[in-house]
C-alpha cells in the first residue's frame, strides 16, 4: 500500500539522494506537493523545500486513479459555446468526456497562426481586432504566463491539471504548489485539446464572430435560443455558453442593450513594474541569488491605505518574464505580462494595481461605466503613444522619475517588451487617485522588500484588464442567466473566474449543471 510522507529539506539537497539516505525502503514515489520557503534568505537563511510524497516499497504498486465517464450520448441540440479560451475549451472537453458533442465558435484564428498576427502587432503596430493576444484559439490564456494557481476550491481543479498533463503538460503541474506552464507550453497543448475535440465529433469554427444572441420572449419569459454570426448565419441551441472573456466589450454592450442581468464589479488598475531579474533575485534570495535550483524569485506585495481604505497590490507576477502589449482595441493600449516555462528572461515583472470601486470611482447607475473607466485610460495611453512615437510603444516612466514627478530626456532603457517604450508622465494617463496610491504604496513596498524602489525599475502602463468590470448574473444552482433561460455566462468575462484554472473549472461546472438538467445525471 502506498504511504504518504512529508519532510522539509534545504533547496540544494537532491531529492532522490535524500530518499536513498533517509527512506531506503522507498522504491518509487509521486510528489503530491512541493513548496519553496525562501523567507529569510535575504538574511542568510537557507531556502527550503517542503515535500509531500506518496511512496511505495518493494513489491507494491500505485493504484491508478482513472476517472471513468459514462457515455450519455448527444443532447437534443448541440450546446453552443462562444469563445475558445480555457472556459470554453474545458466546457467542450467535459461534454466530450460524457459523449456529448458541442459547437465552439471563436472569433480569432488557430493558435499556431496567432503568433504571426501578434508578432506583426508587437513589432510594427499592425493591429488585428479579431486575432490578438486575447482573441483566438486558447483565448487570453494562450499568451498568458501560464500560472495555474487558483484560490478556487473545487474537485475539478485536479481534473483540469490532469487533463493538461494528458495533452502534454509536464506532470509536475499536478503537484507543485505554484504550478506554472509558461506561454510556450500552453501554446503546445491548446491545439491538441481542440484537435482532440474535433476528432471526437465536436465542431469548432475559427475566425467566426458571434455578433448577437438570438432571443425568444414568450409568456413573460425571456430565452436565448441561439447565436447570429457576423456573416448573418444563425445557429440554434437550447444551451448557449457565453465564454467570451473580459475583453469582449461588444458582448457586454449587446447584453446591456437586451437587458440581460448584469451588475457592477470592483476591479483594479495600475501599472506593470519591471526590474532586472537579478535585482529581485538579490532582494529575495540574498546570498543564494542566481542558484539554478531556486529559479527566478517571486514576490507578493499588498498595502491598504488607512485613510482611503483602498488596497494597492502586486498581481500576476512574471519572474524571468516579458511585458506585453495586450489590447483588443485599435485605439487603446493595455499592458500585461507573461513568461516562458523556463522563466529565464533577464527581467521580472508584476502588475501593481489599485482597487477601483463601483459607486466610488465610477458611476453605479450606468451598467457599462466600469468598462468606460477602463477604456478611457487605454485610449489616453494610445494617444500619448501616438503623439510621442508611432502608437505601438508602451508609455513608461522610470520608478524614480514617477516618484520625483519628473520626465527626463535620458536615453530609453533596456526592457523586455517587444513593442518598445515611450517616455511620458504616467500621471497624464492614470487617474490621480491611482497615481497617488501607487506612489504611497511604492514607499511601503520598499520597506517590505528593501531595494524594491530601484533606479533600474520601470513602470509601464496601463494595466487595466485585471478582471471583468461586470458580473453577468446567474442562478446559483443552474448557473443560467438570472434573466434569460438557455444562456450560461461562463468564465472570466462573466465575472465568475479570475485566471486560467478557475475559468476552466467554471466551464466544467456549467457542463455538469446542464447534464443534470438534461440527462438527470449526477456523478
Ligand atoms: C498576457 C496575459 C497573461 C496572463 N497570465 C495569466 C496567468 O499566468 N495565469 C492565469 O491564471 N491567468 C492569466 N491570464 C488571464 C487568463 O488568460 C484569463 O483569466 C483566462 O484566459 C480567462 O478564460 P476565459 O475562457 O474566461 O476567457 P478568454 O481566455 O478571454 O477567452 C475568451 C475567448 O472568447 C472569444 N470571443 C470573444 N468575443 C467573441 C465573439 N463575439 N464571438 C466569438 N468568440 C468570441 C475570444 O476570442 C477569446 O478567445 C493572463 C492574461 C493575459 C492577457
Amino acid at each position: 500500500m502506498a504511504e504518504k510522507i512529508q519532510f522539509t529539506i534545504d533547496f540544494d539537497i537532491d531529492l532522490d539522494q535524500y530518499l536513498e539516505n533517509h527512506f531506503p525502503e522507498v522504491v518509487d514515489y509521486h510528489i503530491l506537493s512541493k513548496a519553496l520557503d525562501a523567507r529569510g534568505a535575504n538574511r542568510g537563511k537557507k531556502p527550503r523545500y517542503t515535500y509531500h510524497l506518496d511512496t511505495i516499497k518493494e513489491g507494491e504498486r500505485f493504484a491508478r486513479k482513472n476517472e471513468v465517464f459514462k457515455d450519455l450520448g448527444p443532447l437534443k441540440t448541440k450546446p453552443i459555446i462562444v469563445g475558445a479560451g480555457p472556459g470554453g475549451l474545458f466546457a467542450a472537453l467535459r461534454f466530450q468526456d460524457y459523449g456529448v458533442p458541442s459547437i465552439i465558435i471563436e472569433r480569432g484564428d488557430r493558435a499556431h497562426r496567432r503568433m504571426i498576427h501578434i508578432a506583426k502587432f508587437w513589432r510594427y503596430g499592425e493591429f488585428d481586432p479579431e486575432t490578438n493576444v486575447c482573441y483566438g484559439e486558447g483565448g487570453a490564456g494562450l499568451f498568458s504566463d501560464g500560472k495555474l494557481i487558483t484560490r478556487v476550491k473545487s474537485p475539478y481543479v485536479q481534473y483540469v491539471m490532469d487533463r493538461m498533463v494528458d495533452f502534454g503538460a509536464p506532470e509536475e503541474i499536478a503537484y507543485l504548489s505554484n504550478p506554472h506552464l509558461g506561454s510556450n507550453k500552453i501554446r503546445l497543448l491548446i491545439n491538441k485539446i481542440s484537435d482532440y475535440l474535433t476528432s471526437k465529433g465536436s465542431e469548432i469554427y475559427y475566425n467566426t464572430r458571434v455578433e448577437e444572441l438570438i432571443y425568444d420572449h414568450k409568456n413573460g419569459e425571456s430565452k436565448v435560443v441561439g447565436v447570429r454570426l457576423q456573416d448573418g448565419r444563425e445557429m440554434y441551441s437550447d444551451h448557449v455558453i457565453l465564454a467570451t472573456g473580459h475583453s469582449a466589450k461588444e458582448v457586454y454592450q449587446h447584453l446591456a442593450k437586451h437587458q440581460v442581468g448584469m451588475a457592477h464589479k470592483d476591479f483594479a488598475v495600475g501599472v506593470r513594474i519591471e526590474h532586472p531579474r537579478e535585482v529581485i533575485d538579490q532582494i529575495q534570495y540574498g546570498l543564494y541569488a542566481g542558484r539554478e535550483e531556486l529559479g527566478a524569485a517571486r514576490y507578493r506585495l499588498a498595502w491598504e491605505d488607512p485613510g482611503s481604505k483602498k488596497g494597492t497590490y502586486s498581481f500576476c507576477m512574471c519572474p524571468g518574464g516579458y511585458v506585453l502589449s495586450s489590447g483588443t482595441d485599435r485605439e487603446g493600449i493595455v499592458v500585461n505580462g507573461m513568461s516562458n516555462y523556463a522563466r529565464n528572461s533577464r527581467w521580472s515583472n508584476a502588475a501593481l494595481v489599485v482597487s477601483v470601486n463601483s459607486g466610488k470611482d465610477f458611476s453605479p447607475t450606468e451598467i457599462l461605466s466600469g468598462l468606460e473607466f477602463q477604456t478611457n485610460i487605454e485610449k489616453k495611453a494610445f494617444e500619448v503613444s501616438c503623439a510621442k512615437a508611432s502608437g505601438k510603444e508602451l508609455p513608461f516612466q522610470t520608478l524614480q522619475e514617477f516618484l520625483d514627478h519628473k520626465v527626463t530626456n535620458a536615453p530609453l532603457p533596456k526592457t523586455s517588451t517587444p513593442s518598445g517604450l515611450v517616455r511620458t508622465d504616467l500621471r497624464e494617463i492614470l487617474p490621480q487617485f491611482i497615481s497617488d496610491h501607487l506612489a504611497k504604496a511604492l514607499h511601503k513596498f520598499n520597506q517590505q522588500l528593501p531595494g524594491f524602489v530601484s533606479e533600474k525599475a520601470l513602470l509601464i502602463a496601463p494595466e487595466t484588464r485585471t478582471s471583468a468590470p461586470l458580473t453577468i448574473l446567474r442562478n446559483k444552482e443552474t448557473l443560467e442567466s438570472t434573466t434569460h433561460k438557455g444562456l450560461y455566462p461562463c468564465g472570466e468575462g462573466a465575472g465568475h473566474a479570475g485566471g486560467i484554472t478557475s475559468a476552466a473549472v467554471d466551464g466544467i461546472k456549467i457542463v455538469m449543471s446542464i447534464l443534470k438538467k438534461e440527462k438527470g445525471f449526477e456523478p
